[in-house]
This record gives C-alpha cells, structure tokens and sequence, in this order.
C-alpha cells in the first residue's frame, strides 16, 4: 500500500487524540499545533528512543538542556542574524508573502499565485527566520533577543564548560533535545514544516584527521536508527548527499536522510560536516578559547564537528504515515497503525467481555491497574469487542487482553496480537510480565555501530 496523504492522518490523529490545531477554537494558528492524549505518549517514546541510542548506550555522548533564548551575541557569532534568510516577494495587490523559491517563475514576470493579478509582485528580499523578543521592561534594539532556531549553537557555546566539568578528550559528542523556533514562510503539510517544532541534535567533536570516517560513521549509524529503531521502511527511506552548491555556509559535506511521503522525498534529518567553523566563530566573538589538548600530537587543537540534526515532528509524523495499514477484513476495512510496540501509546488495552458483570469488570479493572505497574495500559468497555478491538488497532496498541466469563473460573485472560490478530491464553497474574517482556523482546536492538567501521578507537 503506499503511504497515506496527510489529510488521512491528520483526522486520523486529531479524531484519536493524536494532534490537534493550536488554539482552534479560535481558528489555529498556522504552523503550530498541539500534541493530544495519545501524541504527546508517541512523541516521549520517540525522544526516548532517541536518548537511549545516541546517549545512553553510548559512552562518548552526553546531554545537555539549554535555555531557549540566549545571549543574541551568540546568533551574531554564528551567522544567524546576518544570513538565517530566505528569499520572499509581497504581492502589492493582495499583501500575501511568498517565498522566492517557491514561485514558478521570476517576481516581475509571472501572476501572483494568490490574486491571479500580473505585475505586482514585489523583487526579492531577505527576510530573516528567527523570531524575535524583547528582554525586560524597555523594547529598544539594546533588549532584543531571539527565540532559537536550532538547538546546535548552545552545544558550542557550552563546550568548555562540558569538556571540563565531564573531563572528556576526544572523540565525544554533546546531545540535546529541545523546542526550536523558526518564521517560516509557508509552514503547512500539517506538521512537517512547523513554526515552533522540537529537535534533536548531536555536535560531536572529534580531531580534524578523522572528520571524514567519523562522518561516515554517522551517516550510517543514523540511517539504521530510522530502520531498526523506529521500524521505518528502509525501502521508504534514502540517503542524499548534498551538492555543493546547496551546502549550508559551514558545511564541507551534508548527508540527508530523505523518507517518499505522499508529497515526495522529504528531509527528515541532515547528518553535516560542520568542520571547525562553529567553534573557531565563537572563539573570536567571546575572546575564549574553544580547544583541546591532544594527547598524542601534544598539542591544542580546535576540534571538528559532525552533526545528525532531526526534527522530532517529523519523526512522529513518518512513524504514523509508515505504520498506517488499511486491511481488508471478510466484512471490514481495517486501519491499523503498525508501530513499534515501544513506540506505541497504550502497549496494552484490557477488554471485558461483558460489562454488565460486576465481579468480571472488577477483575478486568484489577487487571490494568496490575498492568500499569508494567506498562502503558487502559481498561476500555465502552462498546462491543470488536469495536474495542478496531479502536486499539487504529492508535496502534500492540496487545488486547480480553476478560471473558470463563476468566473468572480458570484465572486466565487472552492476549490479542495487534499485527498477526493471533490469540494466547495467559493466567491472569503472569499477563503483566508477559506483555513487557513481549514489548521488551521487540525492542531490543544491538546493532548499531559505535566506532568507523575498521577504525578502531580512532
Ligand atoms: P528544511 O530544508 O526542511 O527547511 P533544514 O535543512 O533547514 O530543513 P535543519 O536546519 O538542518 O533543517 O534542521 C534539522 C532538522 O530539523 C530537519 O531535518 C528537520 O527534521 C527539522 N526541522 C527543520 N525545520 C523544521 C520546521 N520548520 N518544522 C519541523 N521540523 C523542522
């Protein structure tokens, strides 16, 4: 089946609890949307998944939580204030903005694609991506500040305090997850291109000589995260090295992990050779010294950074789009989301199957709240079993357990398998462990690489 539109799952999520529309009651915003009941369980299990691969599981990667709005001289330093840009032209007629590169055609030439009127497109301008704010009570150019629009700078300009207070050498990597702001100029595609969205990026730091294998290391050890950690069709997924001409000003070499949505291939992560440029800026702009010692050259050296820089929104949106499944059943479509069962928000559902029994909906009751000591689980009796059972396939629960009448004479209960709908009858006491060890079993994963292939300890 290909991969569902957006449309699809974006009602699918906002009827199930997934994302909603910011502030919709009062007609949303564009580009800013909330994560619901269900979404916000998915998005933690993707940012955990994240965590545990790339710092947790490793031993030359630590964390960081920065604050969202910094010294602005940090955005002069990197480049921000001058450069962060695209593009735009206004229509004198309507007044909508347009991004330069998306117009099919040049300004002075072509209709505007909202009014349809000819001519009065404006040339293009620079407009700058980062939203700005003021600090304290006076709104002068002295109090101006930006709300970030990528995690990474804060990695650079903490480096020194990192690399001493956690006495690393290198190779080690700095890892955060955080919220990042950018004024996009056509957010849409419902939550792929965001205005406020959330990222999850690694500066690691290794000595100039070994930049091209460690990049390589990257490269790879990021694209099977995207398949064997988030399940992610590797038939779906491709790597696009950059041309030269599309590098960001301090890259040497960009590899992007792209995923074939309904819209086309689409960037869900870059992985960038940032050479030496972030912290040699920073350096001169703050007077510090932003260096190493190396040990075995017995020298100082300003070391070079490889970047995997990803959007935590589009990985949510690639595990709902790639897990979506319609089946046809003998008398039914059903549309289940085949995600991970550590990603999944509700690993378990307990269902009765009769709730006009008091002592089975008491058992059943006694039952997730054993469970939920485990696991992610709800108790649902709200409608008939297969009804219960299409609404848990929909949000992806990977396990039902259904507490019949007999359950209450032989103690056991029956797991359900959300993918192979297979049944297995378990005493009710051992149901708990059972689903965390059948959760745990599918989440195990050991191989991703930690070094260069070859390398060794480079
Ligand atoms: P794009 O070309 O799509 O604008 P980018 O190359 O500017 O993205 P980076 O600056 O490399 O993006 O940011 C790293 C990651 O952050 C991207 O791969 C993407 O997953 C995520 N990201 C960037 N901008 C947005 C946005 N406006 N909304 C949601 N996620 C974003």
């Amino acid at each position: 089946m290909p991969a569902p539109n957006f449309d699809v799952i974006a009602s699918l999520s906002k009827r199930r609890g997934f994302v909603f529309p910011s502030s919709e009651i009062y007609g949303g915003m564009a580009g800013f949307w909330d994560y619901g009941p269900l979404g916000v369980e998915l998005r933690n299990n993707v940012k955990a998944a994240w965590w545990r691969h790339m710092v947790h599981l490793r031993d030359d990667v630590v964390g960081l939580d920065a604050a969202i709005i910094m010294n602005p001289r940090v955005w002069e330093a990197s480049g921000h204030v001058a450069g962060f840009s695209d593009p735009m032209s206004d229509c004198r007629s309507c007044k909508l903005r347009f991004r330069t590169d998306d117009l099919k055609g040049p300004p002075s030439e072509i209709a505007c694609p909202n009014c349809g009127q000819r001519g009065t497109l404006t040339e293009p301008r620079q407009f700058n991506l980062m939203f700005a704010t003021h600090v304290g009570p006076v709104e002068d150019s002295a109090s101006v500040a930006y709300l970030r629009p990528e995690t990474a700078q804060a990695m650079f300009a903490q480096f020194e305090n990192v690399a001493t207070s956690m006495r690393r050498k290198l190779p080690f990597g700095i890892a955060q997850i955080g919220r990042s702001f950018r004024n996009e100029i056509t957010p849409g595609n419902f939550i792929f291109r965001l205005r406020e969205f959330e990222q999850m990026e690694m500066e690691f730091f290794v000595h100039p000589r070994d930049e091209d294998e460690w990049f390589a290391h990257w490269v790879e050890a990021r694209h099977r995260w995207w398949t064997d950690v988030l399940g992610i069709a590797p038939e779906r997924l491709r790597l696009r090295p950059h041309d030269a001409d599309e590098l960001s000003h301090y890259s040497k070499q960009t590899t992007d992990i792209e995923y074939e949505f309904p819209i086309g291939w689409s960037e869900l992560e870059g992985v960038a050779d940032r050479t030496d440029f972030d912290l040699r800026a920073h350096a001169a702009a703050s007077g510090k010294k932003l260096e190493v010692f190396d040990e075995k050259a017995g020298e100082h050296v300003v070391p070079f950074v490889i970047e995997p820089a990803m959007g935590v929104d589009r990985a949510v949106l690639t595990v709902l789009v790639d897990g979506y499944a319609e089946e046809q059943l003998a008398k039914e479509t059903r549309v289940v989301l085949r995600i991970r069962p550590d990603l999944a928000p509700v690993k378990a559902a307990v269902l009765p199957l009769l709730r006009n029994r008091p002592e089975l909906v008491e058992r059943a009751r006694r039952l997730t709240a054993d469970l939920k000591q485990q696991v992610t689980a709800m108790y649902d009796d709200t409608a008939s079993i297969g009804k219960l059972y299409r609404r848990q396939d929909e949000i992806g629960t990977p396990y039902c357990v259904t507490v019949d009448p007999e359950s209450l004479d032989d103690g056991a209960a029956t797991i359900r398998d959300r993918d192979t709908m297979t049944q297995e009858r378990v005493s009710m006491e051992l149901v708990p462990q059972r689903i965390a060890e059948l959760v745990e079993g599918r989440a195990q994963w050991e191989g991703i690489p930690r070094e260069p292939a070859g390398a060794g300890a480079p």
